[in-house]
């Protein structure tokens, strides 16, 4: 497929302007100096129908989880059914204004006071907030609180304790906030190591981050240990619920000790993401850690029944984002779990553990698994076996692109000698057994090929509209523009 660079012709453009209306000016003349650019753009000169034609067409090349299966380990790409769009579009949700009078807009604040409840319901907590507008922003928030706790306590306490199996943004939360990242050793079955647990909590400590089922997809059985361990210590637990998909009606964080967890909303609960956003990191909080949170807080007026927003006091973090969040991703969370229902969204958590244990199952003949055990919404298998054909993984999800399906999430996690070379797949809830039977046995065919015919793996993908790619190129020098490519072209000559 042609750039649209390649199709400019000097002169072409998409509109034309009455000229009896507008006046020309001559750019050189009518302009002073100081506001031309001096470097020539080289600016793409097409008319309306190249321009239609032209993203229609690579809006076809896209893939998305209205194309197929998107077993994206630790990202949970369900399918976002589409009622929950229809109430976001509401005329009433998209014309609310956040700065009009608060009787205006009393539907709006009661969903998100609603969804609060039954998040609170839904994980344990008391409080949430709705502001934060990602997980790892909903981190940074929950970090704050938690730091403004031990402040107005007079506490002084700088470390946090982090599995090695954290998510990435984890760590990068915690340090944003200040404190200083301490990593706790996982054991060869993927869990916490209570004893090195034990050895690092200490009153300097504010607490753990723990995401659990973790972020191997396995269920942490040492939570109760974990939570004495960091309460006897005066410190404070955070739970990563960006993916909650095992979780849902089977196990609430609040009761299991949890202090601070956030949600990722744009995950569990089928609101859309993977092209970088809008979501949402809600942020709940037990009764303790409330007036910590940030401000504003939605509240409901029972004796003049009205819902507004108030100012958390002097002890809030202050405010973390303007206005109230990402509220289009809020009403389409709260359409899902009111379309669920507390039982199906219990079916959705089934289903889910389900499926991944079905995949485990029917693929670690071919996979060896990281850890060889059931594990909750996702299963970690490895591609070491075909090492000694020269085959990685990284080869195995390039092939897995010519049979039209999304690779899994590959070298996530990656402790040697246990896991390396992994493929941490993620088949969610919304995908029946004859997709995940298709998905099967396209990874088996490929363990066959990894044997038979190396070679057809070692140059995928195939199919797709860009082959083989060089991925250090492809960080270091990226291609964007036509000038980028006009000037690598020149440097192959
Ligand atoms: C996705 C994810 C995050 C980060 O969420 P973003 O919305 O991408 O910032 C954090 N923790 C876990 C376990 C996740 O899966």
């Amino acid at each position: 497929m042609k750039l649209i660079f390649e199709k400019s012709i000097p002169g072409r453009d998409g509109f034309s302007l009455p000229s009896d209306l507008f006046e020309e000016i001559e750019i050189d003349k009518d302009i002073p100096e100081d506001f031309l650019d001096k470097n020539k753009k080289n600016l793409v000169e097409v008319s309306e129908v190249d321009v239609i034609r032209h993203f229609t067409k690579l809006s076809k090349l896209n893939y998305g989880v209205d194309d197929g299966l998107y077993p994206l380990g630790s990202c949970t790409m369900k399918y976002n059914p589409r009622i929950n769009e229809k109430m976001a579009s509401l005329g009433q949700f998209t014309h609310a204004h956040p700065l009009a009078s608060i009787k205006m807009i009393q539907g709006s604040l009661e969903v998100m006071y609603q969804l609060n409840l039954l998040l609170c319901e839904i994980t344990g907590m008391d409080q949430y907030t709705m502001a934060p507008a990602s997980g790892a922003h909903g981190e940074l928030t929950g970090n704050l609180i938690m730091r403004q706790y031990f402040v107005d306590h007079g506490e002084k306490r700088t470390k946090m304790l982090i599995p090695d199996s954290a998510h990435g943004t984890n760590p990068a939360s915690a340090a944003m906030a200040g404190f200083e990242v301490i990593e706790i050793k996982s054991t060869s079955n993927g869990t916490v190591d209570l004893d090195a647990l034990q050895n690092a909590m200490d009153e300097h400590t504010v607490g753990l981050m723990l995401t659990n089922p973790n972020t191997v997809g396995l269920y942490d059985g040492g939570i109760e240990s974990i939570e004495r361990i960091i309460h006897q210590k005066g410190g404070l637990l955070y739970y990563d619920g960006a993916n909650l998909n095992a979780s849902l009606g089977i196990m609430r964080p609040g009761d299991v000790g949890f202090d601070v967890v956030h949600l990722n909303l744009h995950k569990t609960f089928s609101t859309p993401h993977g092209g970088g956003g809008p979501g949402a990191g809600v942020i709940g909080v037990k009764e303790r850690l409330i007036p910590y949170l940030p401000t504003p807080i939605i509240d409901y007026n029972a004796n003049e029944k009205y819902f507004y927003l108030k100012d958390n006091g002097e002890k809030s973090i202050g405010m973390v984002r303007s206005f109230w969040g990402n509220f289009a991703v809020l009403v389409k969370t709260y359409a899902w779990i009111l379309s669920l229902g507390p039982e199906y969204l219990y079916q959705a958590s089934k289903t889910s553990i389900i499926n991944a244990n079905y995949v485990l199952k029917k693929l670690k003949k071919y996979y060896k698994p990281a850890y060889d055990q059931y594990c909750g919404h996702e299963c970690t298998l490895t591609g070491r076996e075909y090492k000694k054909y020269n085959i990685k993984t990284l080869h195995i999800a390039k092939r897995l692109m010519d049979y039209g399906i999304h690779p899994p999430t590959i070298y996530f996690p990656h402790f040697e000698p246990y896991a390396e070379e992994t493929i941490m797949i993620e088949p969610p809830e919304s995908e029946s057994k004859e997709n995940l039977d298709e998905f099967i046995n396209v990874m088996i065919q490929i363990s066959q090929e990894a044997e038979s015919n190396p070679e057809i793996l070692l140059s995928a993908p195939h199919n797709t509209p860009i082959g083989k790619t060089d991925d250090v190129l492809a960080v270091t020098k990226p291609i964007l523009t036509y000038d980028d490519e006009l000037r690598s072209i020149e440097q192959e000559k």
